[in-house]
Formats: structure tokens, sequence, C-alpha cells
């Protein structure tokens, strides 16, 4: 008989591989617990909810933004029973069973778990690096390269090895010319792979050469600061696209010592499978993949680990069915503003959660509760990844504070006056003074520690 405290499956990550199998699983009526991650490893969405356009997932012949495409999952992965804590795992324990998973709030018993924490790319740290992310600086040429800004124009890839190579020859079919920058005086990738390059006439290396800087104009990349490495000579290269192929770190220090790893820090899967060297432990996604890495091979790999831990546990006798009625589906896309008179209708000063311009006015003139303003924008990824925890952070506050969400692209009037330049913003007012402000997305204890100092003052 089937411990009832003891969960049929931990799913850690949510990127395209850990919704998916939480969609499988909850199916499957295995009720999946999914640790979504916070800030280890990247966001709770995955890599998807740093890019905007997703074009060549399967089903969105328009394309689809990286967070919408993420939000939908995980709703999916919820209408059907999963069960999702917005957490880091800060540590496994594979050498007992049932496996533990422990986050700073909670530890959990689970007969199998589904490792989906992704990888990350290497950076190069770049002092102007940040400001030029994603505005012609890129870590996946395959994502990226096809965007319009990179057509017909020069464009630069760093980097020695096979991946390097392949996006070289890759991004010559959208730009007039790639350069690629190799550090020494050789290239890591295969003989075959720097045959295509070195005879491709479109494609220059420059070898002993590292970037040093990048600049540009109006938040637009036009450059990288360049340096040879055995003289030291600065020189600059006009390009609008650089693409960085100098590796990835698998998200796998949690499995260390406990799990099969390569060389490189990916976790080794049995071939053809997602089965790793323990029994009950699979892993999907980039965390096993250094060849693929994309959002619907992972997706495709999620899939697999679900149905093979589904299949692992029935075997095993451990399985536990949690019959369920599938949930409607309440992710909301963004909805269309709504006119002054309904916001005014829908007002009341005794709610707790309002939107819109008309109530933070309202509020603000009429209210003496602690005001706790959320600006946010639809295509923002950290904003949806700040919506769950900031939601249960404003229950916990129910009738005691007004929660007010302004999106900025309805009310950019609003957002302006309020010096917000940036989303996701929180600003806190009491008595129509502006307390404090936060940007970014950060743990829930700090959003309940501001509220609660703030009502007590
Ligand atoms: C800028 C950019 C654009 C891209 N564009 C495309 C594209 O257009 N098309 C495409 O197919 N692919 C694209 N990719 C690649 C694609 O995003 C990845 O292949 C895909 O996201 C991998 O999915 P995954 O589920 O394996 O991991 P990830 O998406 O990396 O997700 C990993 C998850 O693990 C969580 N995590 C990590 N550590 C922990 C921990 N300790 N505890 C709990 N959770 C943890 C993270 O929070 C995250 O949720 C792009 C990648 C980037 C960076």
């Amino acid at each position: 008989m089937a411990n009832p405290t003891v969960e049929n499956l931990v799913i850690i990550g949510s990127g395209p591989a850990g919704y998916t199998a939480a969609i499988y699983a909850g199916r499957a009526n295995l009720k999946p617990v999914v640790f979504e991650g916070f800030q280890a490893g990247g966001l709770p969405g995955g890599q998807l909810m740093t890019t905007t356009e997703v074009e060549n997932f399967p089903g969105f012949p328009e394309g689809i933004t990286g967070p919408e495409l993420m939000e939908r999952s995980k709703a999916q992965a919820e209408r059907w029973g999963a069960e999702l804590f917005t957490e880091d795992v800060i540590s496994v324990d594979l050498r007992v069973r049932p496996f533990i998973v422990r986050s700073e709030e909670r530890e959990v018993k689970t007969h199998s778990i589904i490792i989906a924490t992704g990888a990350t790319a290497k950076r190069l740290r770049l002092p102007s690096e940040t400001q030029y992310w994603s505005r012609g600086i890129s870590a996946c040429a395959i994502c990226d390269g096809a965007t319009p800004i990179f057509h017909n124009a020069e464009l630069a890839v760093v980097g020695g090895g096979d991946s390097a190579a392949e996006e070289a020859i890759y991004l010559t079919k959208y730009g007039s010319h790639v350069h690629l920058l190799v550090r020494s005086d050789r290239m890591r990738a295969s003989k075959a792979m720097q045959d295509r390059v070195l005879s491709n006439p479109k494609i220059t290396v420059h070898w002993h050469t590292q970037p040093v800087d990048v600049f540009g104009e109006s938040d637009r990349l036009s450059g990288v600061k360049i340096q040879n490495t055995q003289t030291g000579e600065l020189g600059e290269i006009q390009v609008k696209g650089l693409f960085y192929a100098i590796g990835h770190t698998p998200n796998t220090s949690l499995f260390q010592g406990q799990l099969e790893l390569d060389e490189v820090g990916y976790i080794v899967t049995k071939p053809g499978s997602v089965e790793t060297s323990v029994e009950g432990v699979f892993a999907a996604g980039d965390v096993q993949d250094h060849e693929f890495r994309q959002a619907v091979t992972a997706a495709g790999t999620g899939c697999m680990a679900a149905l093979l831990a589904e299949r692992w546990l029935s075997a095993e006798g451990l399985l536990q069915e949690f019959h369920q009625k599938a949930v409607e589906q309440t992710a909301t896309p963004e909805t269309a503003k709504k006119t002054e008179a309904e916001q005014q209708a829908e007002f009341s000063l005794e709610a707790t959660r309002h939107a819109g311009s008309y109530a933070l006015r309202k509020l603000f003139h009429e209210s003496d509760r602690l005001l706790m303003v959320k600006y946010a924008s639809p295509q923002c990824g950290p904003c949806h990844t700040l919506k769950p925890i900031l939601n249960k952070v404003v229950d916990e506050f129910d009738g005691q504070i007004h929660f007010i969400e302004i999106d900025i692209e309805q009310d950019p009037d609003i957002a302006e006056n309020a010096g917000v330049t940036g989303t996701p913003t929180i600003q806190l007012f009491k008595s129509k003074e502006l307390l404090t402000e936060l940007k970014g997305v950060k743990p829930k204890s700090h959003y309940r520690e501001l509220i609660a100092s703030n009502l007590s003052t």
C-alpha cells in the first residue's frame, strides 16, 4: 500500500521540459509537485522568459512571446492538478528512498523525480554587455538569427568549438558577413566543421582575438571592441549582432556526487531515453542535452520523462492515483482596456484588489489604507514571475491594504507620472506619500516584511 505522505513525483524546474512533464504526469493522475524555481538557474518559466518572439514552436504560425508560451504551459499544468511552488530546490537526497527534496520553505518526500533544471548560457561579462543583451547580443543564433535586425547585417560569433562554427555557418543565411572571433590560433571544432568555416567566403576568422567590450547607438548594438591576445592591440568591428557560443553551464550542482554527470556537468541519460543512473530519477530538457537545446526538444523529453516515471511507479507498485476533474483553464491573456465608466462601475472602496487608473486615482485620494501599486506589462517575463508571488502576499493582507495593478501599456501616462522606468515596479503609498519603490522580482518574504513594517508605522 502506497504511503500517502510520500508524493508520486517531484518535478524540479519550470521551463518547457518541466511544465510538459507536469502536464503529462497531471493527466496521468499523479498529482505532481513542481518546484518552479525562483532565482537558481534562471527565472520560473525558464529561458524563454528572457526572450520576445518564439517563432519555431509548433502550433503558433504567427509566433508567440516566450513569457506567454510559458504562462500558457503553466496554466495547462495547473489545470491537470500539478501543485506548483515558486521556490528553489536547495538540496536533494537521492541516497534514501523515498527521495527527499528540500526548498527553504518545505521538505517533500517522493518516490520519483524529474530533473528539468535547464542550462545557462555562459556570458563574457563585458562591461557594456547588460545594456546590449537582447539588443544585438544573443546566446542563441538558432533562436535569434532570423530576427529582421540581423538581415543583411555584419554579425560576429565568439568561440572556437563546434557550436561556434555551426552558428557562424548558420548566420551566413541571414547576415551579409560573419566574423568569427577565436581566442587562439586554432579552433576546437571538428576538422569537417573547420573546413566548412574556412572555405565559406561569407566568414572571416579573426585568430588570437577576444572581445573586450561592445558599443552601440540608441540602445542597439553597433560594434565590438576587440583585442589581439598576442600583441594586446585594440581594434573595433562594426556589427549589428554578437552571438556567444562559448558554452553552457548545466544547472546540476544539486546532483553532484549523486548522479552520473559528464565532464561538463550535463546529466548522463541512457541512450534514446531520459533515465538517469539512479532508478526513479529522470532528466529532461537542456540539463541533459548539450546538442539541440530547443524548447520543442525540451518539451519532448519532458513528455518522455513523465511517461517513464508513471511506468516505473506502476511497475514498482508505488503509484497512488489522484482522480480529479480538469479545472477550467484560468490563464487570462491580456484583457482589453476598460472604459472609465466600466472601471467606475466595478470600483469598491472596500475591495483589496483593484486594476487600472480610475481605482488608483480614487484610492490615492480617498483611502487611508496602505496602497501597493504594481506596474507591469504583458510582454515582460519577470512580471509574469512576480504575479503568483505577490498574489499570495496580498491575500495575507486582505482588508488591510489596497493592491492596484497598472498595465503600463494601457496606462502609459500614469506610469510616466509615477517615474516608472521599467517593469515590474512596486510602489508603496500611504496618505498620498510615496514610501518606497522596488524594481524587479524579490522573494515573497521581502514584500511581506515591507508591507508589515509599513502597516505598523
Ligand atoms: C534568449 C533565448 C531565446 C531562445 N529562443 C528560443 C526559440 O525561439 N525557440 C526555441 O525552441 N528555443 C529557444 N531558446 C532555447 C530554449 O529556451 C531552451 O532550449 C529551453 O528553455 C530549455 O528548456 P528546459 O525546460 O530544459 O530548461 P529552462 O528553460 O532552462 O528552465 C529551467 C528551469 O529550471 C529552474 N531551476 C533551475 N535550478 C533550479 C532549482 N535549484 N530549483 C528549482 N528550479 C530550478 C529554472 O527556474 C527554470 O524554470 C532560447 C533560449 C534563450 C536563452
